[in-house]
């Protein structure tokens, strides 16, 4: 802890401090930083210190939406939502003030290492400002109590996410910035931090999370509902899903706990396909390796309760019963994209351009397409029957998404399978089953960029040549003139 220095002589004193030692002796602290300079999302994620764990208590109420300015005649509107959030982080330098992720909502107090501290907003961020500094290296703690009416965001390609009102509760999904919408925290796939999260709804409806469900405790006519995420997770794939649900417990061969949750209504939809999870956590293992998370599973919501499905750790989310393609899609993703994740939004191509490469693969291993035909028919232009949808795939290259409303385009996908198929196709399917593997085991629980993948082929097969692959397939415009 650091005595707080008078306000006029800080200025002068820091300066001081940093011409006279350039070996990073102690400074007075400076703020943290509003954003972690995303190239896509600048303002996501935040400077000056590293998560490492969120402690959430949240109590939802989907009809009682007390937000009487807004949403006039919008039905029961988001619903209405206490939370207090308690972060565990580490400065990574002496800061005298950091910022928080969050939109909307009313924040009521905050604390760190349990004194109260003053705190203001601008947008999406809320600055904290610690009545004692933090050292370099100091782990504290932040909690923030804060209500309202959660917001749902329009992302810039249009699609929703955030706070999703559904038919019978709620749903908040956070790709990519999302949950900024429900809880503060540094959100950006940069920072992973493992997860506590309680959750308390009326009685008679559910709340399912990431991880594994510790507790379910019923008083007063409202229950909680206790997960707990040991694995570090990205804030982007944190959900909390409330609403009526069939649940089921099972466990795959190996013992993996298999907890799915299904709205009534898709019920009959979803039997056949969610009970291959444990097959598809089989074939999974042996073409990604170990498992990296302590359970598996799925939710299914209904059809209409959001416009796609999200990859959230441990059970992915779906709108409506899924194929088994989609399952396979969205478990491909807890290897690559979740134990794997991004180090900005412009590599989202390696979390897609895998998952869809696992379609393929999948298809390929149960007598459908091989991956070369997916491959051919999606150069020739014929793998869709609409010819625009055919040329999209060549809007920009995978690795280079022009703006943050083309980073889930289908470049990013199919385009970023192709890559991956030119790898294997350079290496051999052996090798190339040896770099999925090798892969997902290096970056395991980490955070990996275009450069670092790149460097790990190159590494994995010296005598190979991958220049042309970055060159027109990776990285350059319009449709490579040779396959
Ligand atoms: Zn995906």
């Amino acid at each position: 802890m650091r005595t707080p220095t008078p306000r006029l002589l800080l200025a002068a004193v820091t300066v001081t401090a940093l011409a006279a030692c350039s070996g990073g002796g102690a400074v007075d602290g400076t703020p943290g930083g509003s954003g972690v300079r995303d190239p896509y999302f600048p303002k996501a994620g935040n400077g000056g210190y590293d998560v490492g764990h969120y402690d959430l208590t949240l109590d939802y109420d989907p009809g009682a939406d007390t937000d009487t300015d807004a949403d006039a005649g919008a039905g029961a509107g988001a619903g209405h939502l206490t939370g207090t959030a308690t972060i565990t982080a580490r400065a990574t330098r002496d800061l005298s003030a950091f910022n928080l992720d969050l939109k909307g909502l009313d924040v009521e107090k905050v604390a760190v290492e349990g004194r109260d501290a003053r705190f203001n907003r601008a947008g999406q961020e809320l600055t904290v400002r610690p009545a004692d500094e933090l050292d370099d290296g100091e782990t504290f703690r932040v909690s923030v109590r804060y209500s309202g009416e959660p917001e749902t965001i329009t992302d810039p390609d249009d699609s929703e996410e955030g706070w999703l009102p559904t038919a019978d509760g709620a749903v908040g999904l956070g790709e990519p910035t999302g949950s900024m919408a429900w809880f503060p925290g540094s959100h950006h796939p940069s920072d992973k931090a493992t997860y506590d999260l309680a959750v308390t709804v009326p009685e008679g409806l559910g709340a399912v999370s990431n991880g594994e469900l510790t507790q379910q405790r019923t008083r007063d006519g409202r229950t909680t509902f206790t997960w707990h995420t040991a694995e570090p997770m990205s804030s982007h794939v944190v959900t909390v899903a409330v609403g009526e649900w069939e649940t089921d417990r099972s466990t795959t061969d190996d013992g993996l706990p298999v907890y799915t949750a299904v709205d009534p209504r898709q019920a009959d939809a979803s039997r056949e396909v969610l009970k291959r999870i444990p097959d598809i956590m089989e074939w999974a293992e042996g073409n990604f390796g170990p498992y990296p998370f302590s359970s598996t599973g799925a939710i299914v919501d209904r059809a209409e309760d959001a416009g796609y499905a999200l990859e959230t750790q441990n059970r992915p989310y779906f709108p409506g019963a899924p194929d088994t393609v989609l399952l396979v899609h969205e478990l491909a993703h807890q290897w690559y994209g979740n134990s794997v994740s991004p180090k900005t939004w412009q590599d989202m191509w390696l979390n897609e351009g895998f998952a869809t490469y696992a379609e393929w693969l999948w298809a390929e291993d149960e007598g459908g397409d091989t991956a070369q035909e997916t491959f051919d028919a999606l150069y020739d232009g014929t793998y869709y029957a609409d010819e625009a949808a055919n040329e999209s795939i060549w809007a920009f290259p995978p690795a280079d998404p022009p703006d943050a409303a083309h980073i889930s385009a289908s470049p990013v996908y199919q385009r970023g399978a192709m890559v991956l198929h030119k790898i294997r196709e350079t290496v051999g399917d052996d090798a190339f089953r040896d770099l999925l593997r090798g892969w997902a085991a290096t970056h395991r629980h980490g955070n990996a960029g275009t450069e670092d993948f790149t460097a790990y082929v190159e590494r994995s097969a010296p005598d190979e040549d991958f220049t042309e692959i970055w060159e027109d397939w990776l990285h350059g415009d319009g449709r490579p003139e040779s396959r």
